[in-house]
């Protein structure tokens, strides 16, 4: 079979992967518990369902505008008003399917072969290779080890001609770190004395802990929103768990949003219209969801940093905000994708490999589920690993025997 180049240099998601063999163990019957989930388990806002469903029943369901709908750009430039205190007009919003899109549209509006783009590590795994797939060249900034917090003299030595933008995704997916006000500054500051895009991934900004806010980076300049190259991603999959509505945005200049536009409309054509509605609903509905969602997070975060805090040979920092956090286990096995395959088939616990996110011998451990399943599933993979535990236990009614690694 022929493969381009291009195609085969794209990383298999060893996540996906491991969901697969977790779900076959499911299907099979077994107890698996998953700590490995990217969504909120969350009923989507009644809103959101009843503006979808009007459309569906009215059989409105056709071709929309490429950039999304009116109104639901109008909710958008509201909440970015909102939120950022800028007002934008309709031409600086694009409405994709899912904020994953938006960030392709962005990279393949401004990228030649070879440029370069710097990624600052753990980075969300979409990152490089999203950059591959435009032919650009991913360039990793990696914190010092032990912190999650990037260093703005690194990111300023990997600056190179070739450099045409910086992806930012603060809280952090997968570490849960959120970057201080001043490296935000410096890197605003860094981008436009380097006339550099700064791409920053905004889609966890709400969700955050203990009366920490993420810097908007829009903070930190005095461009307009025509002028600068700040762009800013958002969309409704973590804001109100509605994941599998596909709904994301750019805001960004309009002779950026314009190429965009073009993009998405040779790809894609538009989002879909029941997607959008439901969108327009949650945004325009009661916002006491994103506050509930927020408060049972932050809740299941204390849980969870309960558990490994007291997990000798763990190193854990605790997160400001996602529903991740990335512990460290190099002290069982450097090599993450053998130790996240080594606790499923053993303890049936699932949880994602720290190679995926550019730290490899941490696992990402997600705390978006039920406290039960954050309380059982540590415990699990504490059997699993501690010299000390008695050979077997019973899980249900499954006799596990332990492996050493
Ligand atoms: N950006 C980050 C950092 C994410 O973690 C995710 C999803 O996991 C996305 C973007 C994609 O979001 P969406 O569902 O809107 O495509």
């Amino acid at each position: 079979m022929s493969i381009s180049h291009l195609a085969r240099s794209i990383a298999e998601s060893a996540t996906l992967k491991l969901n697969e063999q977790a779900k076959m163990l499911a299907d099979q019957g077994q107890p698996v518990i998953h700590l490995g989930g990217g969504e909120p388990k969350n009923k989507v806002p009644i809103t959101a369902i009843l503006s979808s469903a009007a459309k569906l029943t009215a059989g409105d369901v056709k071709y929309v505008p490429t950039d999304g709908t009116p109104s639901l750009k109008k909710a958008i430039i509201r909440y970015t008003e909102e939120n950022y205190g800028w007002l934008v007009a309709p031409e600086n919003v694009i409405v994709s399917s899912g904020a994953k899109q938006s960030l392709f549209n962005v990279l393949v509006s401004i990228l030649d072969p070879q440029d370069e783009v710097i990624v600052l590590a753990p980075y969300w795994v979409s990152y490089p290779e999203m950059v591959k797939m435009v032919y650009g060249r991913p360039v990793i900034v990696r914190p010092e080890d032990g912190t999650f917090q990037p260093r703005l003299e690194e990111v300023e030595r990997a600056v190179s001609s070739y450099t045409k933008a910086i992806i930012v995704n603060s809280p952090n997916n997968p570490s849960g770190a959120v970057y201080s006000e001043d490296f935000i500054a410096g890197l605003v500051e860094l981008c436009e004395r380097r006339d550099i895009y700064l791409i920053m991934d905004d889609i966890y900004h709400k969700l955050v802990f203990d009366g920490i806010r993420p810097p908007s980076a829009y903070r930190y300049t005095d461009k307009t929103i025509e002028t600068t190259k700040i762009i800013v991603i958002n969309g409704v999959s973590k804001l109100y768990g509605m994941t599998g509505f596909r709904i994301g945005w750019a805001i960004a200049s309009r002779a950026l949003v314009e190429v965009m536009k073009n993009v998405q409309a040779q790809t894609t054509s538009c989002p879909a219209n029941l997607s959008m509605a439901a969108a327009e609903g949650a945004l325009t509905g009661v916002q006491s969801t994103v506050e509930s969602l927020r408060l049972g997070i932050q809740n299941n975060r204390d849980v969870m940093m309960n558990e490994l805090r007291t997990f000798p040979g763990v190193n854990v920092t605790k997160p400001c905000g996602t529903f991740y956090c990335l512990p460290d286990f190099r002290a069982f096995n450097g090599n993450s994708e053998e130790l996240a395959a080594f606790l499923l088939s053993k303890a049936l616990v699932v949880t994602v490999p720290g190679k995926e996110f550019g730290a490899d011998g941490h696992l990402r451990l997600s705390y978006c589920g039920a406290v039960k399943d954050i309380t059982e599933g540590i415990k699990r993979i504490r059997w699993a690993l501690d010299p000390e535990a008695p050979n077997e236990i019973y899980i249900g009614d499954r006799r596990m025997v332990r492996d050493w690694l």
